[in-house]
This record gives structure tokens, sequence and C-alpha cells, in this order.
């Protein structure tokens, strides 16, 4: 949305420059029409000009392109011819011309542009002029006068674009970096599963689901004979198999420790006492390889159905009470807190 909106404010500062064009084409026909129909002195050289002028516009604007290098030339020659033949009405072209001008180069080179224009302009109309009269010299500040304050306006609305693109940035930033804080503080570190204060924010959104305790056996003995490292390791590539287990719309947690809870929305007790056997299952099989060779793993489950209008943490210890039955019961094995005759035995 941000970036939406960042492309909007540069698009803004074209679509003046756009207006800026089509206005000039309009006044110079408009230049081109009056030379014509009052037959001041050089009118055909006026017409032809600003009929030049309206087409170059005219295919410029159809072709959508951003003004560039080219377009100051040949328009700010365009202008001073308009200016030479005498054409009335023509000077409000300099001036649409700066405006688009400086709003491309932006505001520091905004002066440099229009200095050239107005150079341009006034060099014509001293060409032009019978000598310096007061109404020829006032003409001339009139018009740089004109030049200032469009110079002004394009500086002034380059910055608030420019601002207002750079206040845009940094506001996409924070949100991605808040974002960024709040994803790591849900997520284990170790694991990248979520984490225990993960747990507790959604657990509570669920009306009903199947939940996993599983617990690594005999943790403590692996760490003490293999060291922590690859204690850490093996919870590790726990984390992966329970992943791997899990479909998409389950959630899996590392709980603290050595400790992992899945959460199965809207499965029934059999569907959650099947993953959990599969899960066992997998961590049988798996290879999990130590300095001194293959080290054996294996967990023991205890599973809880929520049911709604339950209490969540009800749930969570009625789980942890059929994790410690199988423990109890040799561990390596599945529990269901409701239903012992239905969970599978695997003695050790
Ligand atoms: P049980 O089969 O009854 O679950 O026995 P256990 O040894 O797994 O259980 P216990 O709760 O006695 O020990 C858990 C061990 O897990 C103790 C602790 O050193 C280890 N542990 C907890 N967190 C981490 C961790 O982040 N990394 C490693 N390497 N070990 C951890
Ligand atoms: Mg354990
Ligand atoms: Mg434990």
């Amino acid at each position: 949305m941000y970036d939406d909106r960042a492309a909007g404010i540069a698009g803004s500062a074209e679509s003046i420059q756009i207006l800026a064009r089509r206005a000039s084409i309009v006044f110079a026909a408009f230049s081109g029409l009056t030379a014509w129909y009052l037959q001041t002195a050089a009118w055909q050289f006026a017409v032809g000009l600003a009929l030049a002028y309206t087409l170059y516009s005219f295919s410029l604007c159809r072709r959508k392109a951003p003004p560039g290098v080219g377009e100051l030339f040949l328009s700010v020659a365009l202008c001073a011819g308009l200016t030479l033949a005498q054409a009335g009405y023509s000077d409000i072209l300099y001036h649409l011309l700066l405006l688009r001008m400086a709003l491309r180069v932006g505001r520091r080179r905004a002066v440099r542009v229009a200095l050239i224009i107005a150079a341009v302009q006034l060099g014509a109309a001293a060409a032009v002029t019978a000598g310096f009269t007061p109404a020829a010299v006032t003409g001339m500040i009139f018009n740089l006068l004109g030049a200032a304050v469009v110079t002004y306006a394009a500086i002034y609305i380059d910055a608030l674009i420019t601002r207002q693109a750079s206040d845009d940035k940094q506001m996409l930033e924070l949100i991605r970096q808040n974002d960024r804080n709040y994803r790591m503080a849900l997520t284990d570190a170790l694991t990248g599963l979520y984490n225990h204060r993960a747990y507790k924010e959604r657990i509570d959104t669920l009306s009903q689901y199947v939940l996993l305790v599983i617990d690594i056996d005999h943790f403590k003995k692996l760490n003490d004979a293999h060291g922590h490292l690859i204690g850490d390791n093996v919870l590790v590539s726990l984390g992966n198999i329970i992943k791997a287990s899990v479909r998409s719309g389950d959630l899996a947690f590392r709980y603290g420790g050595e400790e992992f809870v899945v959460v199965l929305p809207g499965t029934t007790a059999q569907v959650g006492l099947k993953i959990a056997e599969r899960l066992r299952n997998k961590v049988v099989e798996w290879q999990f390889e130590g300095d001194k060779g293959r080290i054996p793993v294996t967990v023991s489950i205890g599973l809880a159905v929520k049911k709604p209008g339950m209490n969540s943490q009800v749930v969570f210890e009625q789980a942890d009470r059929a994790l410690y039955r199988a423990k109890q019961l040799g561990r390596n094995n599945v529990q269901s807190y409701l239903k012992p005759e239905v969970a599978v035995k695997y003695g050790m």
C-alpha cells in the first residue's frame, strides 16, 4: 500500500508536467489563431511556428514522453520564434515550459533551467523591441516576475513531493521493521517454530482442536552423553520433522526446552492420534548423527481434544497428563487423555 502511495506521489509531479504541456498546446494554438485573425506583421511566420509548437507538444503528449532536454531546447526555440514573429499571447508558453522543466530536473537545477528560458525570452523580446521604451521594460519585468513565481512554485512542489516520498519510505521501513520484530518475538530462534509466547497468543483464538504435547525421551541423558551442541542439533532436527509432519493450518510450537506442542484445528481425536503416531515413528526412523555415530532419539506424546467452551489451559493439562502416562508406560508412545484404550503403546 505504501509502495503504491510512493508511486502516486512521484506521479503527481508527472501529472503537473503533463498538464503544463497540454495547456501549452492550447496557448500555442490560441497565439497562432490570433496572429492569423489580427493579421499581425509576420503572421504567416507566427502561424507556422504556433502550428509547429502545437503539433510537437501534441505528439509528446500522445507518446507520454517525459519532458527532456530535446523538448526544452526545441520548445524554447519555437517560443523565441513566436516572440520574434511578434505573435501575441505567447509569453505564457515560456512559463509553462519552465514549470514542466523545473519539475522534471528537480529543485537543485530548477534555477539553471529558469535562467536559460528567461534569458531566451528576454533576448528575443529585446531583439524585436524598437528601443527600451517604458512599456518594453515593464513587459520584461513582468515576464521576469512570472518566471520567478513559476520557479518558486516548482521548487516548492518538488520539495513537498520529495519530503512526502521520504516520509512514506520511512513509514514503510518502520512498518516492515515492526513486522519483523513481531515475527521474531513469536519465533523460536533455534528451531524456527512458533515459541511459547506465540502459543499463548494463538491458543485462545481457536475453539476446537486436537492438542499434542511432545517431549523428547531422556533428553538430559542425551545432553550429558553427547554435549549440549548435539542436543541443540537434535532439537533443530525434531523441529524440522514436526514442520514436515503437520499440514498447513496446523500450528507447531517449541513450548520450552525439549517440549513441543502441535495444534491441529478442526481435527478428530482419531486423526490426531494417527498424526501423532506418524510423527513418533518418523523420529524413531530419523538418523541423528552425533560425533560418536547414530544417536537413538524417541519422543513421547500426550494428546487431548479441545471442544468449544473448554478452557485451553485445562486441555493443556489433560495432554500433559496423557504425556506423563506415556512416560510411565515406558516412553516412545502416544497416549490420549480421553481414550487410553485407543492409545498405542510401544515399549522401548
Ligand atoms: P524424560 O524422558 O522424562 O522427558 O527425561 P528428560 O531427560 O528428557 O527430561 P528432563 O526434564 O529431566 O530434562 C530435560 C532436559 O532438556 C534438561 C535440559 O538440559 C535439556 N534442555 C532443555 N532445553 C534445552 C536446549 O535448548 N538445548 C539443549 N541442548 N538441552 C536443553
Ligand atoms: Mg524429556
Ligand atoms: Mg520435558
